[in-house]
């Protein structure tokens, strides 16, 4: 979970919603992905799925059997649905999302009982520190503030 942090923090200074995602088979980590719907102008460019998309790539095959998904928040439906296609063992995730998770919080996509792929889903992994980093980040946004990395004061933005 401090690997898809780091993810996170990537995203975060792309001016991105700070989601990060890794997916692992074994002890190894084989596709990652920060969110970047802007930066790709790509509805579809959650940290999930491009973490998904590398991995597939990666061992040549869209079915992730055995293979564990860690993101620092709850995915929302549609990175859900990915997660049921791509046949993961696991899904291991931060912070949960009230609004749009769509692992029981919102919704409750994953182990739906009409679907009948099952998934092992652990949540509140590190969930502080996943939620703060959203958090932070919105509550820059509505300052006007840009991040810019660590320790580096921001700089109001024009407009606010
Ligand atoms: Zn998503």
């Amino acid at each position: 979970m401090r690997r898809a942090l780091r993810e996170a923090r990537k995203a975060e200074l792309q001016g991105e919603v700070p989601v990060g995602a890794l997916v692992v088979q074994g002890e190894k980590v084989v596709g990652r992905g920060h969110n970047r719907p802007l930066g790709l102008s790509d509805p579809s460019a959650h940290a999930e799925i491009l973490a998904l998309r590398r991995a597939a790539k990666k061992l040549g095959n869209y079915r992730l059997k055995g293979c564990d998904l860690y993101v620092t928040i709850e995915p929302c439906a549609m990175c859900a649905g990915a997660i049921v296609q791509a046949r993961l063992r696991r899904v291991v995730y931060g912070a949960p999302d009230p609004k749009a998770g769509a692992c029981g919080s919102a919704l409750a996509v994953l182990n739906h009982p009409k679907v009948n792929h099952r998934v092992e889903v652990v949540c509140g992994v590190l969930a502080e520190e996943c939620a703060a980093i959203l958090r932070e980040f919105f509550r820059r946004r509505r300052i006007g503030v840009r991040y810019q990395g660590p320790g580096v004061r921001g700089q109001k933005t024009k407009g606010g």
